[in-house]
């Protein structure tokens, strides 16, 4: 769910399954905690975010390996943007220990595909 990647990947730290959860709930206020939990253990096993343990509370963080970045080939500027890529499925598929990935997308921004050209 792509509310509850933004919301860890916004969050400059680990956060915590109850703040993820209350920040989901202003976005979508009929999310249950399940469905949160449920999200962020999915990420998890997708290699998109990583789980840690702060003393006895659990934690989540976006993975710092696995970067996607937009790229405006007219202004150049660089964005984040939130995708899923399985770091299991394609470990499977290729053999490979990864850890992470960057990947570049590249088009044309909003703004500079508004202004025409
Ligand atoms: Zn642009």
């Amino acid at each position: 769910m792509k509310v509850v990647v933004n919301i860890v990947y916004d969050a400059k730290g680990p956060i915590v399954a109850d703040q993820v959860y209350k920040l989901a709930r202003e976005k979508l206020p009929h999310i249950s905690l399940g469905t949160v939990y449920r999200n962020l253990n999915r990420l998890v096993s997708s290699g998109m975010i990583s789980e840690t343990k702060v003393g006895s509370v659990q934690c989540f963080f976006a993975h710092p390996y696995s970067n996607t970045h937009l790229e405006c080939v007219k202004c150049g500027r660089l964005s984040n943007v939130a995708y899923e890529l399985s770091l299991q499925q394609i470990s499977k598929e290729t053999g490979l220990d990864l850890e992470g990935y960057e990947l570049r997308l590249k088009g044309v921004c909003q703004e500079c595909a508004s202004k025409g050209s």
